[in-house]
């Protein structure tokens, strides 16, 4: 990983800091970063927890849709055969 501010290689995992970066750290998959050349820092996404993430939100939200647009059809049905 390279550092965007100043392009040294040597960026590494930074411990979290602070009340707010630890609560962070705690409920989110993120990791800091830090360039041991000139200080930035940055809070990064774990690439795979956040691909994780992604798909079970769209996982979700497509089930979400699936029986909102199945539902009526359901109805219809149950509709029919019970009358
Ligand atoms: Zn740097």
């Amino acid at each position: 990983m390279e550092c965007p501010a100043c392009g040294s290689t040597r960026v590494y995992r930074s411990k979290s800091r602070g009340t707010l970066e630890r609560s962070l750290h705690a409920i989110l998959p993120i990791h800091f970063y830090r360039c041991h050349e000139c200080n930035w820092r940055r809070m990064r996404f774990r690439k795979r927890a956040l691909n994780i993430v992604i798909v079970s939100v769209l996982g979700l939200l497509f089930g979400f849709l699936l029986f909102e647009l199945a539902s009526p059809i359901i109805q219809l049905m149950l509709h029919l055969i019970l009358s």
